[in-house]
Order: structure tokens, then C-alpha cells, then sequence
């Protein structure tokens, strides 16, 4: 049963894009009882498919044959638009498939390709989620629907099962636009939090003293209260998000920002900082990494945080 109390019935999903999210919410799917058939680029997120217990199509394409509903989880807009097609997905979809951007994509290209598809019947809607790898695994995320109050009730049932909290934004593209945001508030938290830390350890405090003082205070956030804690202080910087994906979370915010007409001095500088950092790593890095960058960046030749810490 749902958490509305209508019961979720068994459906087809098609699911592109098995990466760090994809395979956690294809196993809720699965778990919830669904019948999912998915397809990525990579040999190793099909078998990771497979070995959950998911069918893997042959074909991009082939995640279309009798599907209740597809999904896509993929990097962002212009793997979305090029998946879709001229020649790809949508081509293949029967109209009344319901087609679910769950990527982080960018609000008006969504517009864009919620209109194509509705030019041949097909509904297009948004459906960001925020609450990581972990957040996927647990089946609690936070999802963020775009789109009609008849598509959002047609969609609640089914991502409930990969949701503890699933939210109608607004028409197609309000989910894709609130993502952003809340991933410019994370970042620059992230970085802000993290110069505190810092100059914090400098001064001789230990890190989980203030980490503990910070989380019952105002200065807490989620990257007090997960980040540092669970991947920074233990060294893995391993959340499973990459910083290539944040910067271009942060790149869409100010772009909407910018349309807007709403100045974002501070988040412009974040986004240098982020940028900056990206270009200096090696690529693949995990956006906690950034705490590391700062580091290297506050004590060139000096003692660096880290090693105090460890
Ligand atoms: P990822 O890079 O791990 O996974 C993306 C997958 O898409 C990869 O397996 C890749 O092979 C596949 N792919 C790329 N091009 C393809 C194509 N043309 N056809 C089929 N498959 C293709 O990324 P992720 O971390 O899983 O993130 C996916 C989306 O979710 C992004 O938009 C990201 O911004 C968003 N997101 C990520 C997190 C997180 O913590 N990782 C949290 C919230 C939202």
C-alpha cells in the first residue's frame, strides 16, 4: 500500500541511466515488485542490473516495448535530448507510456521536450530527487515532481517506493528548477561549513567537537551533518556525486537566477570556487573532494588541515 493508502499496482518501468543512482532506485523498484527493464551505455551498470534481478534491454530503444512507465537517470539535459531523439526514445514510446526526467536536467530544455512529446501524446514530466547514493539505497529520497496534478497522481504511487517524500513542485520543469536551487544552497553551504572547519582545526579544535556544538546550533546544515561527519572526517570522500554533476547543478541555478533577474553575487563566487576545483582534480572526483581542495588551497606549503585531523 502507498502512503496515501492506494494500493500500488504492479507496472512495466523502462529505466535508462544505471549509474550511482540508477541501480539503488532500480532496486527499490524491484524490490516494490515491479518489472523493470533497463539499459546504459556501460557493459558494467547492465550487469549490475542483472545481477539485482532487473531485466536489461538490448537496445535503448528496447526499454520502450510495453511500458507502463520509463525513466531516465542520466547526467543531465544534453544526454536527456540526445537518449529522446530525433531517432531514439521517444520515437519508440506508445502514447500513453508516461515519460519521467528524474536526472537533474535544466528547466526549459524540459519545457522543450515536455512540448515535443506531447506533440505526438506522449506526457513528460520532471521528477528530481535529492538525498545521494544513500538516500537512493534507503529508498527515502526526497523527489520533486513537475508536471500536471493528473500525471503527479499518476506518477506519486510508483516513486514512493524510491521516496520518503514526494512533493507536486509545480507544472513540467518547477521540479528540474526547485533541484537547482537546492543544490546551490548545498554547495555553497558546503563551502562555507568547510572554511569554518578549517580555520576551526587550524586553531587546535577537534573537528568532531565542533561538529557536535555546530549541529545543535545555527550553523548546521546537511554538509555538518552528513558531509564532514560521514565522508570527509573518515577520509573516503566517497558520497557517490560527482563534482562534475555539482558544477553543473550550480551552472543551471544561476542561469535561472540570471532569467530571473535575481542577483547571486555569493553563489557566482561559489560557482568559480566549484569550477576551479573541478579543473584541478582528477576527473571522476567526488564533490566532498572539495573540502580537500580548499585545504590544499589554504596551506600551499603550510601543514594542511587533513593532516592535522589524521
Ligand atoms: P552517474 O554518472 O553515476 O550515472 C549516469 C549513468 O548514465 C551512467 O551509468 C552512464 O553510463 C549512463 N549514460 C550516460 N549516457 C548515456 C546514454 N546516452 N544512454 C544510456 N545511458 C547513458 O550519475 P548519477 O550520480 O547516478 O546521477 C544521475 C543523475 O542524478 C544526474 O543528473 C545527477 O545530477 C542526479 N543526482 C545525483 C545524485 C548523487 O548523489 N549521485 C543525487 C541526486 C541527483
Amino acid at each position: 500500500m502507498s502512503e496515501t493508502g492506494a494500493r500500488v499496482g504492479t507496472q512495466r518501468v523502462g529505466f535508462v541511466g544505471l549509474g550511482h543512482m540508477g541501480i539503488p532506485m532500480t532496486r527499490r523498484l524491484l524490490e516494490a515488485g515491479h518489472h523493470v527493464v533497463g539499459f546504459d551505455i556501460s557493459p558494467a551498470a547492465r550487469s549490475a542490473l542483472a545481477a539485482q534481478g532487473g531485466e536489461v534491454a538490448d537496445t535503448l530503444t528496447g526499454v520502450a516495448t510495453g511500458a507502463d512507465v520509463v525513466i531516465l537517470m542520466l547526467p543531465g539535459s544534453p544526454t536527456v535530448e540526445q537518449v529522446l531523439g530525433p531517432d531514439g526514445l521517444l520515437d519508440a514510446l506508445a502514447p500513453e507510456t508516461l515519460l519521467v526526467d528524474m536526472s537533474s536536467s535544466e528547466p526549459a530544455r524540459t519545457q522543450a521536450l515536455a512540448e515535443r512529446a506531447a506533440a505526438r501524446g506522449t506526457t513528460m514530466i520532471d521528477a528530481p530527487v535529492s538525498g545521494g547514493v544513500r538516500g537512493a539505497e534507503a529508498g527515502t529520497l526526497t523527489i520533486m515532481v513537475g508536471g500536471s496534478d493528473a500525471a503527479f497522481e499518476q506518477v506519486r504511487p510508483l516513486v514512493q517506493s524510491m521516496g520518503g517524500r514526494v512533493v507536486h513542485a509545480g507544472p513540467v520543469g518547477a521540479g528540474h528548477a526547485v533541484k537547482s536551487l537546492n543544490n546551490l544552497m548545498s554547495a555553497t553551504h558546503l563551502l562555507a561549513s568547510s572554511e569554518a572547519m578549517l580555520a576551526g582545526i587550524a586553531f587546535g579544535l577537534d573537528p568532531s567537537v565542533i561538529l557536535e556544538i555546530v549541529n545543535g546550533s545555527s550553523g548546521r546544515s546537511g554538509s555538518t551533518e552528513l558531509k564532514w561527519p560521514e565522508y570527509v572526517l573518515t577520509g573516503t570522500y566517497g558520497a557517490g556525486f560527482s563534482m562534475e554533476l555539482m558544477v553543473k547543478d550550480l551552472r543551471i541555478a544561476l542561469d535561472l537566477a540570471r532569467q530571473g533577474g535575481v542577483p547571486a553575487r555569493f553563489g557566482e563566487l561559489a560557482a568559480e570556487m566549484w569550477a576551479e576545483a573541478l579543473s584541478s582534480l582528477p576527473a571522476g572526483a567526488d564533490h566532498t573532494e572539495i573540502v580537500r581542495w580548499l585545504d590544499k588551497v589554504a596551506a600551499p606549503s603550510g601543514v594542511a588541515a587533513e593532516a592535522r585531523v589524521r
